[in-house]
């Protein structure tokens, strides 16, 4: 997300990847609405795997526009994790039913199915291909995924707090192997006074984290949304200028690994 101009955002989260004809994607704000331009690059694709990191609503605002969910050519698998004081399918029901939206879950088709999890779990485990999570810091808890494969991995962690006194060495450590991790940049260091307790990460985090991850490349997003491209790069310079793994992502980025 970020404000004007639109470069690194303007979509809410959502990141996918295309691996063997399978799409997996991460999330299902508003950016899941490009997925029609994501299947122009994976023609074959009929299995959709989606990860739902937590329920706030940047997370979930384009899910019940997400077209695969109404046609019978994609089988869709869900996964939802249970927090401790929220059950997976109930969370996506309260914010996909009346008031705040005119149908319910029960539209869907037998194409549609969900998955309930406890993060902490390895829930894909197949040869040499697994997704693992991990529960994280953030208002109601929220659920890190790595995914691995082929030796190679990829982690996506969209919003998370520097609060636990292990927040960075936990991440560092779940990261450590990891080729690509995805990672929530909301706040500069001015910004974060006044918003602890928010949920999110700060450049001095970024900052922290980067130093252990050496051989990992580091991708911002989750921006403040009232920042502008030129904010965010101006956020991020210091950090960017001493590590040359830090990158902004932006909107419709592809990166092969
Ligand atoms: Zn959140
Ligand atoms: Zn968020």
């Amino acid at each position: 997300m970020s404000g004007t101009n639109k470069s690194y955002g303007n979509s809410t989260s959502c990141v996918s990847i295309a691996l063997d004809g399978v799409s997996y994607i991460f999330d299902a704000g508003n950016g899941i609405l490009n997925f029609e331009t994501d299947l122009q690059k994976n023609p074959d694709a009929e299995e959709i795997y989606l990860f739902i990191s937590h329920y706030h609503f940047d997370h979930l605002i384009g899910f019940p526009f997400f077209q695969p969910l109404f046609s019978k050519r994609f089988n869709v698998k869900i996964y939802l994790p249970s927090f401790e004081d929220t059950q997976g399918f109930n969370a996506l029901q309260k914010l996909v039913s009346p008031p705040l939206f005119p149908v319910d879950l029960s539209i869907l088709g037998k194409n549609v199915t969900f998955v309930e999890f406890k993060p902490g779990e390895a829930i894909i485990k197949e040869n040499d291909f697994s997704i693992e999570t991990r529960l994280f810091a953030h208002p109601g808890g929220v659920c890190a995924y790595k995914l691995n494969s082929g030796g190679k991995s990829v982690v996506y962690l969209p919003d998370v707090e520097n609060v636990g006194i292990n927040t960075i060495t936990d991440l560092a450590e779940f990261c450590s192997t990891s080729e690509i991790l995805i990672i929530d940049a909301t706040y500069s260091d001015h910004e974060i006074q006044t918003r602890r307790g928010w949920g999110h990460f700060c450049i001095s985090d970024l900052r922290e984290l980067s130093e252990e991850l050496q051989q990992t490349k580091i991708y911002l997003f989750h921006h403040e949304p009232n920042k502008t491209d030129l904010g965010v790069e101006r956020d991020s310079a210091a950090l960017r200028s001493k590590n040359d793994n830090v990158f902004i992502a932006c909107q419709g980025e592809e990166v092969e690994i």
